[in-house]
């Protein structure tokens, strides 16, 4: 019988990855490190852009608290194997035999001191000890199968992906030619192409495409992990407090977070939005509590009582300990009570005090949608889960193909959660191709 090793040595591979991110590199090391012969192929000019970007520069590469509850998807249950599998000690432990300095923020967030190129620089040196090959700026053209060859079940069909000044260049010269095609065979084949964000990052769809031909279905997508924007009223208001941040807790009927909000010129952001943005649909209300430790109704009735005089505001800045900043107090009032702004407590009745406590600790608000994929960290959705072995992250549909990381309908709460993810996929994973 044929042997694939001999008819196209240098082309055939054990495993073939495609995406040199997170989940496919953390794959490649652990499949190199049991001695599989591994190609990473990305269609990029460099490996790991999103790690990179992470974190602010500073990449949240995992956190001390990783529980399924930090994740979801329309299988609760299919991330619990690998999270228990490859819990984040474990990648702790690596960072800390590269010697690189980290640190604790609150809930549990690990991040790196200095700069996110050292996670990138250690899953790189870690794919080069086993010999790991990456070759970046490949488009990969096909995906064919041959099914009676256990050894060589996959052949792809790549070509340069061509940079924007390539692409000119040969469209300026009339070079009409098709570009030389390369062939690479491997026994399994892992997607590890992330999600849909930011497409300048590297992002596409390839992924899902892939997994529909072999007859995967996919779980809706949609930006995740992203500011909310306004167009009403509401909006206008909101981008004239650009800049303002305090801690309230933002809710829906499915969850609530008690994090920092951010007004921003094209709406609402901060971790308490981004988070409640992974359990959002278009068309819901969200309701945020801006003054999260006060009752506020309580607050504005015993007043009524005890300093009948006063006026809403000056309650408000007197006993909020300055929780409201000046300029938010004052929008407040133009946007809430301004008929009664002048007006003494005394003179309001209960039932205007009881509705304006009931905003402040409970303001409703309709989003008209999100930033999207060009802002979001995360893609909500992807590839159906209940497709894909949630031990081994092999397809059921074809023996050999494996899909790891962002691409499956898994998204990970902000926190370092999705990094988790990508590593405790990808090692599962590279420990059985
Ligand atoms: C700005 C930003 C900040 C973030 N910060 C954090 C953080 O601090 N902590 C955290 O846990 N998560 C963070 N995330 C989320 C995290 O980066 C992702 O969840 C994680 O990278 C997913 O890993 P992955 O391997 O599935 O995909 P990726 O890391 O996105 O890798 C996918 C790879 O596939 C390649 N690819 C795509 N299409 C093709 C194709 N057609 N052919 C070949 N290659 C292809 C891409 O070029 C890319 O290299 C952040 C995301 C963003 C966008």
């Amino acid at each position: 019988m044929e042997n694939p090793r001999n008819t196209a040595a240098h082309n055939y591979y054990d495993v073939i990855v495609i995406g040199a991110g997170a989940s496919g590199l953390y794959c490649a090391l652990t499949a190199g490190r049991r001695g599989r012969r591994v190609l990473v192929l990305d269609h990029a000019n460099k490996a790991g852009k999103k790690i990179l970007m992470s974190g602010g520069g500073r990449c949240n590469f995992t956190n001390y608290f990783v529980e399924p509850e930090h994740f979801i998807g329309s299988n609760a249950h299919f991330c619990k194997s690998a999270l228990s599998r490859y819990p984040s000690w474990e990648f702790i432990a690596m960072v800390e035999q590269h010697k690189i300095p980290y640190h604790e923020r609150e809930h549990g967030q690990l991040f790196c001191d200095d700069s996110a190129q050292d996670i990138l620089t250690m899953l790189l040196d870690e794919c080069a000890a086993v010999g790991v090959q990456v070759k970046l700026n490949t488009h990969i053209e096909q995906v064919k199968t041959d099914e009676n060859n256990k050894k060589s079940r996959f052949e792809l069909i790549t070509s340069k992906n061509l940079s924007k000044k390539e692409k000119q260049e040969r469209k300026d010269s009339g070079n009409q030619s098709k570009l030389p095609q390369t062939s690479y065979r491997c026994e399994s084949l892992v997607v590890a192409t992330g999600g849909l964000s930011i497409p300048t990052l590297g992002a596409s769809g390839f992924g899902y495409e892939l997994a529909q031909q072999f007859g995967h279905t996919l779980v809706a997508t949609d930006a995740s992990l992203v500011p909310f924007t306004f167009t009403d009223k509401t909006g206008e208001l909101i981008r004239t407090l650009a800049g303002i941040s305090l801690p309230v807790i933002a809710s829906n009927e499915r969850i609530s977070f008690k994090l920092p909000l951010l007004f921003t010129h094209r709406g609402l952001s901060g971790p308490a939005m981004l988070q409640l943005s992974n359990y959002w649909h278009v068309g819901e209300t969200i309701t945020i509590n801006l003054l999260p430790e006060i009752d506020m109704t309580a607050l504005l009735l015993a007043h009524k009582k005890s300093h009948p005089r006063q006026l809403i505001r000056t309650v408000l800045a007197d006993n909020t300990n300055n929780a409201l900043p000046k300029k938010l107090l004052a929008a407040l009032q133009t946007h809430l009570w301004d008929d009664i702004k002048d007006t003494e407590l005394a003179n309001i009745k209960d039932e205007r005090l009881i509705e304006l406590g009931a905003t402040l600790n409970g303001w409703q608000l309709k989003p008209s949608g999100t930033e999207g994929y060009r802002t979001a960290e995360v893609t909500r959705g992807g590839i159906t889960t209940d497709e894909v072995s949630s031990k081994t992250m092999q397809s059921k549909y074809q023996d050999g193909l494996y899909f790891i990381g962002e691409v499956l309908d898994v998204t990970g709460w902000l926190g370092g959660y999705n990094f988790q993810w990508a590593w405790a996929s990808g090692f599962v994973c590279g420990e059985v191709v």
